[in-house]
């Protein structure tokens, strides 16, 4: 499925809802996390639905690769010099609040909310 009208990272991609962008390219699309954790939190989420991280194939390492390798860019665009953490919630035992695959990446001086 290319988008899931029901899905609020879909109207993300599509323009429908707001979101504070910080990347955008052909596969993928980043913006900061609406409840961050951390100083600098954003999401980096295919643009392609595709509900979690259990559903992808083969077909996606490209895409995965891709998501991983933009993580450090972006922290280091954010001015994130200290490190950072990435994190893929996966289904409910993985506590997956939005069903459309995302990264979170998170950075900045501690002490965090979370996390
Ligand atoms: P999870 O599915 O548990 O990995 O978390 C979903 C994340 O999406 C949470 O950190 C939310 O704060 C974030 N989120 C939900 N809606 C939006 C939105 N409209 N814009 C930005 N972040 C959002
Ligand atoms: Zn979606």
């Amino acid at each position: 499925m290319s988008a899931d009208p029901n899905c609020i990272f879909c109207k993300i991609v599509a323009g429908q809802i707001p979101s504070k962008k910080v990347h955008e390219d052909e596969q993928v699309l980043a913006f900061h996390d609406i409840h961050p954790w951390a100083p600098v939190h954003v999401l980096i989420i295919p643009k392609l639905h595709i509900a979690t991280l259990a559903d992808v194939g083969p077909e996606h390492d490209a895409l995965l690769g891709h998501m991983l390798g933009l993580a450090p860019r972006l922290m280091k665009q954010l001015g994130v010099t200290n490190g950072f953490r990435t994190l893929i919630n996966t289904g409910p035992d993985g506590l997956q609040e939005v069903y459309h695959l995302h990264m979170h990446v998170m950075g900045g001086p501690r002490p965090w909310s979370k996390g």
